[in-house]
């Protein structure tokens, strides 16, 4: 297993939309360990693969309190939402230090295959389910904060520049999201 490099905004893979995965492979489940361990290595709770400059439908997730609670989701989509609009704050390992509170429905309905190709169907809510959101918008190639208000979205600017020139630092290892950034 390895760590690897966590791609900052504003790198373009960030707004790719990825690509279904036709078949499990080897390289497959060999990137899903490698991101389990950089997602426990930050540490984070979510990792989309366009995180780590793949761009496979697919993520990984651990709300767990001792981290022994691995989810590999593949080729995800949403069934169905149900519950109450949630206000919720969330951060994001290719944002450091931007933090902010963001509404989705409570609970979705998940399709996905898992790691063995098995199709699974889980109904969740509350901070599985936000988080699932959360990974689900970096395959579509969306950041959290594009979900915000006007008004909250215009104050996360200042930070976003921050983040993007690589003033704002990561304890964990990072692609920088310029090429013109330094390290
Ligand atoms: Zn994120």
């Amino acid at each position: 297993m390895a760590i690897l490099p966590v791609y900052l905004y504003d790198h373009p893979v960030l707004k790719k939309k990825t690509i279904p995965v036709q078949e499990i492979s080897d390289e497959i489940k060999e990137l899903t360990s490698n991101m389990l361990e950089t997602m426990y290595n930050a540490p984070g709770i979510g990792l989309a693969a366009n995180q780590v400059g793949e761009t496979h439908r697919l993520f990984v997730c651990d709300i767990s309190e001792d981290g022994n609670e691995p989810l590999i989701v593949i080729n995800p989509s949403i069934k169905e939402f149900f519950g109450d609009d949630t206000e919720m704050e969330e951060g994001c390992l290719s944002l450091p230090n931007l933090r902010d509170n963001v509404i989705r429905p409570d609970g979705i309905v998940l399709e996905f295959l898992d790691i063995e190709g098995n199709q699974r169907e889980m109904k969740v809510d509350g901070l599985l389910s936000r988080v699932m959101q959360h990974e689900i918008d970096h395959l579509e190639g969306m950041y959290f904060f594009e979900r915000l208000s006007p008004v909250r979205k215009a104050r996360s600017y200042a930070m976003l520049k921050r983040i993007a020139r690589g003033i704002e630092g990561a304890e964990y290892p990072v692609e920088p999201g310029s090429r013109k950034a330094t390290r």
